[in-house]
């Protein structure tokens, strides 16, 4: 029989039974357990974690668990510097791209708005999400542990906020997203990168009051919807004025 003590740190444990909360506790493993299946056996995502130390030393996701063993597991650090140490997933995304689930559409048109790449359909089910985000590398957005916990989700991110603003926060703070922002660059409604066109183009089909007191506008070639700086624009511009004005501070 293996017996192991783990130590969960920060928002980790939040997904722990209360009891194995901020405390060291010994755990009965299966034979053959590696470290990621009795982190999520416990509860946490793996996706939540970014480093695991047997030992006092990092290790990957797969390592076997033997007698004795203790581990510390982290998530994302705010503050302390851990690029000497290896991290449990092989690789950072390349570009950050996400895929909300079916609970998460308000947060998806936010990211939009913030220009990043979000997929998001409410017809979505979990294995086509796992499906989708494994194929074009992008990180799932949820509150579905199980979800995160299937095999094919390597980059996710548990979504612990419930209202949508305060979702687009957590997920910039947690993903140091604000320098990466490109808002208004993306259509809300179908994720198309926007085009700028030309006021002539668009002129007949706006009502008179928009053609009147607005100069700039863009379209989306998929959608066809034109946008202009109209008072919804002005309230978004607000809100993400204060996102990134706070991520900078
Ligand atoms: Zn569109």
């Amino acid at each position: 029989m293996v017996t192991a003590t783990f130590r969960f740190y920060e928002e980790l444990n939040d997904f722990l039974a209360r009891e194995r909360r901020r405390r060291e506790f010994s755990c009965r493993c299966a034979r053959m357990a590696t470290t990621k299946h009795m982190i999520e056996a416990l509860g946490v995502p793996h996706t939540e974690v970014e480093l695991v130390l047997l030992n006092g030393e990092s290790v990957g996701f797969d390592t076997l668990l033997r007698d004795g063993d203790r581990v510390a597991v982290f998530p994302k650090f705010e503050a302390l510097d851990i690029t000497p140490l290896l991290r449990v997933r092989e690789r950072a995304l390349r570009e950050t791209r996400f895929i909300a689930d079916a609970h998460l559409g308000g947060l998806a048109h936010l990211l939009r708005m913030t220009g990043f790449d979000t997929l998001y359909d409410n017809g979505f089910r979990d294995e086509e999400i796992e499906r989708i985000a494994g194929a074009q590398g992008r990180i799932v957005l949820t509150r579905d542990l199980e979800l995160l916990k299937r095999r094919g989700v390597t980059h996710g991110c548990y979504v612990h906020a419930l209202r949508s603003a305060q979702q687009l926060r957590e997920v910039f703070d947690r993903l140091d997203l604000a320098r990466g922002a490109r808002p208004f660059t993306r259509c809300l409604e179908c994720n198309t990168p926007l085009r700028e066109i030309d006021k002539s183009l668009v002129e007949s089909a706006l009502p008179a009051r928009v053609r009147e007191r607005y100069q700039r506008f863009s379209t989306c070639d998929t959608c066809r919807r034109v946008f202009w700086e109209g008072s919804h624009w002005q309230r978004m511009r607000a809100m993400v004025d204060e996102l990134l004005a706070q991520a900078q501070g």
